[in-house]
């Protein structure tokens, strides 16, 4: 029987961990099989703090996780594939394993949302991301794709104008979600223009990305545009599926939380990107984290 087991491995799940181990929980992190969350499809990592310099999203990672091993973490490198919150001691599968603990931090964390059209999955990496504050250097002096019409696609776009030769946001709609500062910002941007009530259907090209096929959603018309890169900030989905019907989650799948890390089960927690829509930082996450800790700590002193 477990004190504490911490589902997921990245900045919120390891440093539960560090701040569980440290208090001599003697916790379990099941890590994932794709341990180290978001942070391992990312190069430089520039605003994490205390490192100047600067680091790469992976070896961050790598830190974290020795430095939650090295107070007595034990890590399962799997996924857990069901859980049950409604015994008293709760119950954790990792296929046929099963785990029995005193108390849970779930930090699985989210990914970011795609189209799913033809040329996005088979050119991610070569020209497709996810992520422009990770990939927008490589796509110096060229044309860009941005798709969304949000603050973070706003905020992605202009991060892009900063290597890109111009940025074409494409929106399904004619009027952007973005806060008003953020749209201001973009309209004032000369390297930005917009392609209104249209999405994109294909992504071109056989190594790397040469063009999107473009549909304007009331003519229906489809227009072709060539471009480098093509971007997504279409929003994330929380990784949150085993957890239906076992503690509260608001509609588009974020698990509910009070008190900071507080789920509707009592002594389940959760921390990091799985409850927060808002903030998304590695920073935040690693603090969220280290709140849920402290939370289960209490909760355990106080059974
Ligand atoms: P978001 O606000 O949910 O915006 C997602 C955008 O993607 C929306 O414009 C949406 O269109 C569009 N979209 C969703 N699914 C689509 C699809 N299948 N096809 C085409 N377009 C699609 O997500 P976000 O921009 O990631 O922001 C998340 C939260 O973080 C927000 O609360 C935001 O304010 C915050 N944030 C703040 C900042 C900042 O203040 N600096 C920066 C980034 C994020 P519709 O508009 O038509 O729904």
């Amino acid at each position: 029987m477990e004190n504490v087991v911490i589902i997921g491995g990245a900045c919120a799940g390891l440093t539960a961990a560090l701040y569980t181990a440290r208090a001599n929980l003697e916790p379990l992190c099941i890590e994932g099989y794709q341990s180290g969350g978001q942070l391992m499809l990312t190069t430089e990592v520039e605003n994490y703090p205390g490192f100047p310099l600067g680091i790469m999203g992976p070896a961050l990672m790598d830190l974290f996780r020795k430095q939650a091993e090295r107070f007595g973490t034990k890590f399962v490198t799997a996924d857990v594939t069901k859980v049950d919150f409604k015994t008293k001691l709760f119950e954790i599968y990792v296929g046929n394993h099963l785990y029995k603990t005193k108390s849970v931090i779930i930090a699985t964390g989210a990914k970011p949302n795609t189209l799913k059209i033809p040329g996005e999955k088979e050119l991610m990496g070569h020209g497709v991301s996810t992520c422009a504050t990770c990939d927008a250097a490589f796509f110096r002096d060229q044309d860009v794709v941005m798709v969304g019409g949000g603050d973070s696609a706003m905020e992605e776009a202009m991060f892009l104008t900063k290597f890109a030769r111009k940025v074409f946001v494409v929106h399904r709609r004619d009027k952007l979600r973005a806060s008003k500062i953020m749209q201001d910002r973009a309209f004032n941007n000369k390297k930005i223009s917009f392609i209104w009530d249209s999405t994109a259907v294909k992504v071109l090209g056989e190594k790397e990305v040469t063009g999107v096929v473009l549909q304007n959603l009331k003519t229906h018309k489809e227009e072709k545009l060539d471009c480098q890169g093509f971007f997504l900030a279409i929003g994330h989905t929380p990784n949150t599926e085993i957890f239906k019907g076992q503690i509260e989650l608001y509609e588009n799948g974020y698990i509910k939380v009070v008190n900071q890390t507080r789920t509707s089960v009592e002594g389940v927690f959760a921390a990091g990107d799985v409850q927060d829509h808002r903030y998304r930082q590695a920073v935040t996450a690693a603090g969220s984290g280290c709140a849920a800790a402290i939370d289960a700590e209490k909760y355990l002193e106080s059974l």
